[in-house]
This record gives structure tokens, sequence and C-alpha cells, in this order.
């Protein structure tokens, strides 16, 4: 879908350069207001002559004409009319917005109702889950349908790691043997998603800068599907020559924002001090330093932490600012990692005692050719997305849902979402029924249509929860709708799944 790397190439085209400046300052600004606890304490103390403070930390501009963004006076006319007396404010809060409205796009982008209409239905459900499961990071998640990793585990070893990556082992080299099934990989990924493929990245459990060879397979990713892939670093400056040619790949093809992961101030400064303001404007700042003013995900090893602090009775506070950030997953559909030849299928989820890594694991399976890899992904597929509800289907709402019954229907709800069924004749009874979590859909829909309900209306009713995500359908605990199929010389059923022997992290 090139409108959304038109789209993404117009926010940028809009401004002039001399706009473009001013943007790029007011971007350092902010950055260093969200990471840098000494920043915020000198815009505090010099209120009254912030220019030193500026020219110290080197952003040009004048932030009299943005109090809305830092000064707590004026924060209440972000986003106000009034807003327009605080002219950079208002030009922030524009792009910010504009930023947004493409991310929700990448999101769209992903959809494959024309190509794979089977695959498009499992990842609208898993995206209705997310937003009713996730509490503030179901919105920023754009359930991109893959990820390759180009390396076996990443060697920056962040504490907060929210997928818990393992220690680096190694990485694939780009050579006659590896771009070959690269480039074969990805084309099968375009033959079976189409221009959704172009939502695919490269790492996972890894850092590009581990891949000494990353931008060549980028670039190959490019040719393949249209699209430079998003990166994200969090050692932008291991190989600072490589950074750049994953920069200039952006400047030359500019399709998506590039975001460091900033996991300490010492390399905060230092990113600073090495790229400009205006090279900083294609790569968001992500500033996971324990000073910054983000939220860590409740899940892996930044999880871990927070119950060995409980365990030893502190407080599990783990970040300046804490709010429901529960997974740093994103990827709805396939896993692929390069170096082990393997494929997993995968969407995002609470961390928590069920998915310690904050998504769940449907499958996963080997490939040494990209034949192999095209045919797994039809095997999983033809597995896992099944839509419709069986009558052999075991029902319940998922168990982070809290039930409530009503005279006239019932509510389950957590503190992201609250869905409501009331008013058909048969609300109060089905939410009783599906509540007591071991009934099948064939047992429901014969007592609701025993009680005189009409058939096809209780139908459609199960078919819309299913497919807004309240149904627990965790692949760990015998999911809803899995299908039997030949897998080698295996057969693998709903039974081994929920027994674990398929699909864990
Ligand atoms: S957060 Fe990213 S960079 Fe840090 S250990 Fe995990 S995968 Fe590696």
């Amino acid at each position: 879908m090139s409108s959304t790397k038109d789209a993404y190439r117009e926010i940028f085209d809009a401004y002039s350069p001399d706009e473009f400046h001013t943007l790029s300052n007011i971007k350092r600004f902010m950055e260093c207001l969200v990471a840098d606890p000494e920043f915020r304490e000198k815009l505090t103390a010099n209120m009254d002559d912030l220019a030193p403070v500026m020219a110290e930390y080197g952003v040009d501009v004048d932030p009299y004409m943005m109090l809305p963004l830092f000064s707590s006076k004026h924060l209440q006319y972000r986003d106000k009319d009034e807003e327009a007396q605080w002219p950079l404010s208002k030009m922030w809060s524009e792009y910010m917005q504009k930023i947004i409205a493409h991310r929700d796009m990448l999101r769209d982008h992903g959809a494959t109702e024309v190509v794979h209409p089977s695959f498009h239905k499992w990842r609208q459900r898993q995206i209705s889950r997310g937003m009713s499961e996730l509490g503030a990071s179901g919105p920023s998640i754009t359930h991109p349908i893959v990820a390759y990793e180009l390396c076996d585990g990443c060697s920056v070893g962040c504490w907060f790691c929210g997928i818990s990556a393992e220690r680096f082992q190694g990485y694939l080299p780009y050579d006659e043997e590896s771009a070959p099934l690269w480039r074969g990989v990805v084309q099968s990924m375009v033959d079976h998603f189409g221009d959704a493929a172009q939502t695919g990245f490269c790492y996972w459990a890894t850092d590009p800068m581990d891949n000494p060879d990353y931008d060549k397979f980028i670039e190959d990713h490019y040719h393949v599907t249209g699209f430079l892939p998003q990166t994200t670093s969090a050692a932008p400056l291991k190989d600072v020559a490589l950074t750049r040619r994953v920069m200039a790949l952006f400047d030359k093809y500019r399709c998506v924002t590039n975001r460091f992961s900033i996991v300490n101030l010492k390399l905060f400064r230092k990113v600073h001090a090495e790229f400009t303001p205006e090279e900083l404007m294609g790569v968001e700042i992500v500033a996971q330093n324990t000073e910054a003013l983000m939220a860590k995900a409740n899940a892996g090893r930044a999880r871990e932490r927070k119950a060995k602090l409980r365990a030893a009775g502190k407080d599990d506070k783990i970040a300046v600012h804490d709010d429901d950030h529960s997974t740093i997953a994103c990827v709805s559909g396939f896993l692929v990692n390069m170096v082990n030849r393997t494929v997993r299928m995968t969407s995002p989820t609470r961390g928590g005692d069920r998915w310690a890594l904050g998504y769940r694991v449907y499958d996963e399976r080997h490939f040494d050719t990209p034949e192999e890899f095209s045919a797994v992904i039809d095997e999983m597929i033809k597995r896992h997305c099944v839509n419709e509800l069986q009558p052999g289907d075991r029902l319940a709402f998922r168990p982070d849902l809290e039930y409530t019954q009503f005279d006239d229907g019932f509510e389950v709800r957590n503190s992201t979402q609250i869905h409501t069924l009331c008013g058909l004749p048969y609300s109060a009874h089905l939410g009783r029924l599906v509540n007591e979590g071991d009934m099948l859909v064939g047992q429901i829909q014969a007592e609701l249509i025993a009680d005189g309900a009409n058939v096809f209306m209780v139908c459609e009713t199960l078919q819309h929860l299913f497919d807004i995500g309240i149904f627990d359908d965790d692949p760990k605990y015998g999911g809803i709708g899995l299908r039997p199929v030949l897998i080698e010389t295996e057969i693998i059923d709903s039974a081994s799944v929920a027994a674990g022997e398929v699909g864990r992290a």
C-alpha cells in the first residue's frame, strides 16, 4: 500500500527547510525533557531566562513560544484553540497528530481481507482483543504481520527487556547462501499477503546493530516488498558507520520512522552529540533510562524485576512514570529467525503467568528453503486461523475480564474496557452460560434455543463476541477452533497444545 509510504513522506515534505530546522529542535527539546532530569531541573530553576539552558543543550528554538509543552501552568492549553498563542507548541502538536495518524495507517496496512481473508479475520480478532486486554499498550500496537531476526540473541542485555532476549550467539552474514534464502522468505510473505508484507521489520529479541550486514538485508527487503522496514536499535553507537548507512537508506526511501532505544543517560547524551537535530528527525528517541518519564512494559525481565522487589518487601516501581504498559510485543503473525531457520506464529498479550514475554505462541516450525517456509505458513494459517465458532468449541470469557450479571444481560470488564451485552431476550442467559466456563458452543446454543431464542440470532451473537476477542482463545489453554492437521509425521491436536507440547514461548 504505497499510500502509507506517501503519507509518511508528505509529513516531511510539508515543511520548508527553516520549519524543518525548527521542528527538529522542538523535537530535541522534547527528548531532553523526557529523558534528562538535569534538563528538567534547569528548566524549572530558570523559567525567567531559559536562553542559557537552550544554548547549553544546543536547542535552537525560543522556549517561550512553546510553553504548553513543558510549563505546568500552560499544559491546559495543549491541543486547544488557545495553543495558537504559542506557535511552536502548536507546530509540535500538529506534527505529533500526523505521526500518530500515520501509526494508525500502519495498523491498517497489515490488512489482508482480499489476499488472505482467513488470516485477516484472525489478525482482526487479535487487534480487537489487544484493544480490550492490553491497557495503555493496546492503541499503540500496529500488529505488523511479520518480524525477522537476523541474529541469534542480543548483545545489549537490557535489564528491562520485555521479551527477555537470550544472550547473543551470532548473526547471519549476508552471503551467497543466505541472501537468496532471505529474499525467498520475504518474497513468500509478499506472495501470501501482498502489500501487508511491507509491515515486516528485521529485529525482535535481537538488535539490528549486532549484524554488520543489517543494511544489506533491509535494502533487499525494500526491493522485494517496496518498503524499507523500521529499524529500532538500543545500540545506535555500536557501529556508527552502520547506523549512518541505515539512516541514509531512510533518507533515500523514507517509509517509516526509525527508533533508538536509550538505555542510559550517557547513551542519550552521546546520541545527541553524534547526530544533529535534523539527522534525528527520522528517529524516535525511546527513552528507557531509569530517569526518563517513560513507563516500562510489565513483561519479561522488567516483570521479573518487579516480582523480585515485591518478594523482598520493597516498592516494585521500576520507572519514574508508571502506566498500564502490558507488553512490548507487537506482531500478530510470524516471528522468523533467519539464523536458526525457525518460524513461530504469535500475537501480543499481557505479560503474565500465562505468557511471561507478553506474546502468545501458537506454533513453531523449522524450515530450510523458501518453499518449506511457504508450506509452514500455509499449515499454520490452516490450523490456527479458524474463525467460525464450532459446536464443539468450549467457551469461557478471558480470565482478565471480570463478569457482572444483570437482569437483562451482563458485562465483562477489566481496567482497559467494559463490554456490555444487554437488551436481547437471551443476553442474561447467554452470559451466565458462558461464565460457567465449561460449556460447548453447541450446548449453549441448545439451551438458549430451548428457552425460546432465535437460532440465527444466538449464533450471530456468539460469533460477534468471539470476533471482538472476549472469549478465552489462548492456545496454551486449548484455544478455540484449533484444527488438527498433519504436521510432518505427527498429528498435533488441541489436547497436545493444551498440555503445552506445542507453542511454548
Ligand atoms: S530490549 Fe531490545 S536491545 Fe534490549 S535486550 Fe531486549 S532485544 Fe536486546
